[in-house]
């Protein structure tokens, strides 16, 4: 062939691949049936090929190599033409023998080359063409390896025709086909570019080609221009998981070496590629021999001939239908014929199966229709009718399958339904139980897939079935299960794209998998949780289970918008034939999202206790079924102080500019944090320095590293220094800072710049923590201040060093009031102007050993609060901490909304209005219920309406004493005489009184009041006024859309990096700016990540 001609041949291979390969499937599958040793390599070019049509899109590169594997199998045809499989060749050798290694080399070759297609089509497209050359080459190196497959199977067929060994002339000639082959395949790869890759292209020739890479200013704006594409472009759709990356990410992906994300890729391809292969040799083994098929015969008279069941085989012909038929048609027919035969046979029939015909009725045509519809268009082919028959368990008759898609589908839903209920009960309870480091993780986690799951626990219609019926169907169910979890399993229940489909493995309907799915994943949940009350786990656990409920969800999504699709198409009411479909599966979800309103809170019925039994005990649970090692527990960080004391002279052999250095980095006049304290040693090249460590930084510690060099000594003796750092996953507060250092001073200055937020400020570093620790800010410096500084830090000195009884009081003070403050970034009174200052102002105070110190004092007073993170005060709009206040009064309570209130006596005694016009006041007389603990969705409404009874019963008690004259009752805590407004226990047998001022100092906790116990305030009844329904339903419109912004902020933050600390309000606003990405977006469906 000359080249002109391999073009042709290669770009039709390519264009008609995925068409091609399932008529070679088949003869393959024929072949294998004689030549049992080819299997294994049938089994994974079907497995390969299977992976790849999942995938949203193409690539046109990966499937020019997919057709160089197709090239090979098709080779193996050959076979066919061996007369005598069992002749021994002149070499002695049957043909078995000399071909079963290869095959199975072969097979090894075809799994390499899918994770090494899979791993190049995950990299953002601005890594793929910054890093063709090689990338390229790993893809065309299996040109070589399928033509040598190739070479060699021919070699061992010929061989079993004759006696002569292949002449070296031919292998030559192999070799140099091969050669060109990757030359004309490297041209066409520039054919295959998309649209995308190609501007990236121009812009990389524009910047200068391909030095870009050693050019830091050109990466920057490279990568800017990619990102700023990746999130406006139509590529933004197509990845899914395109959650925004940085730029240290993107170089650290393009720095990456390919051989090692080759092996990476592997861990997780490989498992998925398995249980592909599995699911093809179970599908093959169901697939043949299924008692009582038809045999199928070449010739056919008409579509009915394919039909495989004889007794669909039957209607069909006496029908007179076509390739397909509509569904109602379908069932109806099947129906008269089940019935009639039943009749015929008298007996017969109603042997066995009388039971399972009963199930096949008018009331139960619509799930059996769509069990045999699989693509929901209204129509039923052949294809589908031979695929529904050929899926049933081996031992099973077609009414038996058909009941049990008439009924036994919803029974199992059914069953599901009340285990996940259970489940959630006992997550809902181990969450007051689990170590405070896992608190958040957890109850973020359980709030979150609540949601998720519930929409669709509560929206199928429920059967209960018979017990008889259950065992009929049982073995079906169970074999369900075990297979879904050996699949999961597998995984290690991580979620990675297109996890659905391979733990369902199949191309079935979501509705036959999903409860089974949430199930299984809840129950490996809640093991964590348990293991969560003996063991401190990293956040990344948690994080990885919710994402693995998402995907699950999110396919389910996918599915509901595919079905609206379809039924737009067909002309349908959407609404109503998501009320209908799978028994109302969708219902709820249907207009796309996976959260519900306070409306439906309150509609659902009470939860399903779960029973003590499946609560696991933490000491059974091994720690095996943890993805990651067990965290750290939260410990007071006296290690801080132990630091040596630094010397202050330059180490002998060093530079003298390097060397520990104390400073501050200015905004606005003011230190933005406290100081920092860095250690600068040697890099690797020549004028470089590092240094690495944790420092206090925007309100929490950040891990950082520093990379820096200096220059020569410029004319007034000041050397020029150039510094970095970068804050490990999150770039956002990387920081860039450029100065000189001083030799007579022994110090640095300079300016910095956060090139992410275009940030800017002043920097000074000295070797003295008391002669930088009171100096101003350089920008307000002058000689008044220059004196200032002076006076203070020589006071400064002379108190320490003499320890003054008021130079410990004052220190120990401003410790107290810094932590206060820090404190109040998290929850609680917002800080003020003032008090902002102030706390910027005790900056200098602290040193570096004490910031760390107090800051892990913090953290654990942080881990043992209750951070009521998703609300705000309604009167001061704080975050609550410890206690939230709920109103509960029905002015102010509405479908979606309640007015939440923190539990400061300010905010409880307050009237509360709103700018919007339609929302009524809250005045402090209303009812309002108060909890010390986190309280999840689920328990809301029932809560509100405990309370409320609680409430109405003490109203009544008091009203009573006062017609009757009698005193007030006691406080059971300081035994006064309460007065109102006062609070009484929700859940304490009896009334128990609590007067505001004990309840304020948290003094009426004991051995049976608890925490866990919500109480309600107690005052006058004021006059109340209605909604008008319109008013009604505008607030119904104005909250579920907060609702959801809750939800998706829930989401965002839980799907960012760092997770080892709590939320700070700064996140929440950071969260509620960007929240441009839905929930379902988080969710892995198989595609290529782009930009
Ligand atoms: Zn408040
Ligand atoms: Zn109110
Ligand atoms: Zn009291
Ligand atoms: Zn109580």
């Amino acid at each position: 062939m000359d080249t002109p001609q391999i073009v042709e041949a290669i770009q039709k291979g390519v264009n008609t691949f995925m068409e091609t390969v399932p008529p070679l499937m088949k003869a393959l599958d024929e072949v294998a049936k004689v030549y049992p040793f080819i299997s294994a390599t049938v089994v994974a070019f079907r497995a390969a090929y299977t992976l790849e049509k999942k995938r949203r899109e193409n690539d046109k590169r990966v499937l020019a190599i997919y057709n160089e594997m197709k090239d090979m199998m098709s080779i193996l045809v050959r076979l066919n033409s061996v007369s005598d499989p069992g002749q021994i060749a002149p070499d002695g050798l049957t043909i078995e023998e000399r071909m079963q290694k290869l095959c199975e080399a072969a097979a090894e070759d075809i799994k390499h080359c899918a994770n090494v297609c899979d791993t190049y089509l995950k990299k953002k497209v601005l890594t793929k063409v910054l890093t063709a050359p090689t990338w390229e080459g790993k893809l065309l190196r299996f040109v070589g390896v399928f033509a040598k497959r190739r070479e060699e199977f021919e070699l061992a067929l010929a061989t079993s025709h004759t006696t002569i060994d292949a002449d070296a002339a031919d292998l030559h000639e192999v070799v140099s086909t091969t050669c060109l082959r990757m030359d004309i395949m490297l041209q066409l790869f520039q054919d295959y570019a998309t649209p995308r890759e190609r501007e990236l292209v121009a812009m990389v020739k524009k910047l200068g080609g391909s030095g870009v890479l050693e050019n830091e200013q050109a990466m920057e704006e490279l990568a800017a221009y990619a990102l700023a594409g990746a999130h406006a472009g139509p590529e933004s759709r197509q990845a899914p998981q395109g959650r925004p990356f940085g730029f240290v990410e993107l170089q650290q992906e393009i720095k990456c070496d390919p051989e090692e994300a080759i092996e990476k890729n592997a861990e997780f391809f490989n498992r998925k590629f398995d249980i592909q292969r599995r699911q093809i040799v179970e599908d093959i083994a169901r697939a043949v021999n299924r008692e009582g098929d038809r045999i199928i015969s070449v010739v056919t008279a008409g579509p009915h001939d394919r039909i495989f069941d004889p007794d669909i085989y039957k209607i069909w012909r006496e029908m007179g239908w076509r390739g397909s038929v509509k569904s109602r048609h379908f069932i109806m027919a099947l129906k008269d014929y089940y019935v009639e035969k039943a009749v015929e046979d008298s007996g017969l029939l109603i042997g066995e199966d009388s039971w399972a015909v009963k199930y096949i009725n008018i009331g139960r045509a619509r799930t059996i229709m769509e069990a045999f519809d699989d693509d929901a268009s209204g129509f039923i082919t052949v294809n589908e009718v031979n695929n529904f028959t050929r899926s049933r368990p081996l031992d099973w008759s077609l009414p038996h399958w058909i009941a049990y898609w008439a009924i036994g589908w919803q029974m199992t839903c059914t069953t599901y339904c009340v285990k996940i209920e259970e489940i959630f009960d006992a997550m809902i309870r181990l969450a007051y139980e689990v170590l405070p480091e896992n608190r958040r993780g957890v109850n973020l986690y359980i709030a979150s897939t609540w949601h998720m799951i519930t929409v669709f626990v509560q929206s199928i219609k429920r059967e209960k079935g018979t017990e008889d019926l259950r065992t009929k169907f049982e073995s079906h169910v169970t074999a369900e299960e075990a297979r879904l979890r050996r699949n999961f399993e597998d995984l290690n229940y991580i979620s990675q794209p297109g996890f659905h489909q391979i733990i369902i493995a199949g191309e079935g309907r979501i509705e036959m998998t999903l409860f089974p799915m949430f199930y299984l994943a809840l129950k490996r949940d809640l093991e964590k949780i348990s293991l969560a009350r003996k063991h401190v786990l990293t956040d990344h656990e948690t994080y990885e289970s919710l994402v693995t409920i998402l995907s699950i969800a999110g396919a389910a999504l996918d599915r509901i918008n595919s079905l609206r699709s379809i039924f737009e198409q067909q002309s349908l009411e959407v609404k109503d034939q998501f009320e209908i479909f799978a028994k109302g599966l969708y219902k709820i979800s249907s207009v796309n999202e996976l959260v519900f309103d306070g409306n439906k809170l309150r509609g659902l019925p009470d939860p399903i206790p779960c029973r003590n039994e499946i609560i696991p005990d933490p000491d059974s649970v091994p720690l095996s079924i943890l993805n990651h090692p067990l965290g750290k527990a939260h410990e007071i960080n006296f290690a801080a102080y132990d630091i040596p004391e630094p010397t202050l002279q330059p180490v002998e052999g060093t530079h003298p500019m390097l060397g520990v250095y104390y400073g501050f980095i200015y905004h606005y006049r003011q230190p933005a944090d406290p100081m920092l304290k860095l250690t600068l040693t040697a890099g690797e090249g020549n004028r470089e320095f590092v240094a690495t460590g944790r420092h206090y930084r925007g309100s929490r510690y950040r891990s950082y590293t520093l990379t820096g060099n200096w220059g020569a000594s410029s004319e007034g003796g000041k050397i020029p220094v150039e510094f970095k750092f970068t804050y490990s996953t999150k770039d956002w507060a990387n920081t860039e800072l450029k100065g000189a250092y001083d030799c007579d001073e022994n110090s640095i200055r300079g300016t910095m710049v956060m090139p992410n937020c275009q940030r800017s400020g002043v920097f000074i570093f000295k070797r003295d923590p008391d002669f930088v620790r009171f100096y101003p800010a350089p920008s307000v410096i002058n000689a008044r201040r220059r004196w200032e500084f002076a006076i203070t830090s020589v006071l400064d000195r002379v108190r320490r060093e003499a320890w003054s009884a008021r130079y410990i009081v004052k220190r120990l003070k401003d410790r107290k009031r810094w932590m206060e403050l820090t404190i109040r970034e998290y929850y609680g009174r917002n800080l003020t102007r003032d008090e902002g200052k102030e706390l910027y102002a005790l900056f200098p105070g602290l040193y570096e050993a004490d910031a760390q110190f107090y800051a892990s004092l913090i953290s654990i007073h942080l881990s043992k609060t209750n951070i009521f993170n998703l609300i705000e005060c309604d009167k001061c709009d704080s975050i609550p901490g410890g206690s939230r206040i709920v109103c509960i009064d029905p002015d102010c309570r509405n479908e979606t909304t309640t007015v939440d209130l923190c539990s400061e006596p300010e905010c409880i005694n307050s009237t509360v209005t709103f700018e919007e016009a339609d929302r009524k006041k809250h005045l402090p007389n209303h009812g309002m219920f108060k909890v010390h603990r986190m309280i999840f969705d689920r328990d809301t409404a029932r809560i509100e309406s405990l309370a409320k009874d609680a409430l109405d019963s003490v109203r009544g008690t008091i009203s009573q004493l006062k017609k009757d004259q009698k005193p007030m009752p006691e406080c059971t805590r300081c035994k006064t005489t309460v007065s109102l407004p006062c609070w009484c226990c929700v859940e304490c047998t009896g009334e128990r009184f609590i007067c505001d001022d004990c309840e304020h100092k948290q003094l009426a906790f004991d051995g049976t009041h608890t925490k866990m116990h919500t109480i309600v305030r107690v005052s006058e009844k004021g006059d109340k006024k209605v909604f008008t329904m319109e008013e009604r339903m505008r607030l119904v419109e104005d909250e579920l859309a907060k609702v959801r912004e809750t939800l998706a902020k829930l989401v965002e933050k839980s799907t960012q990096g760092s997770q080892s600390e709590p939320l700070t309000k700064g996140d929440l606003r950071a969260a509620a700016i960007g929240l441009s990405e839905p929930t379902q977006s988080e969710v892995g469906t198989e595609t290529t990540e782009s930009a």
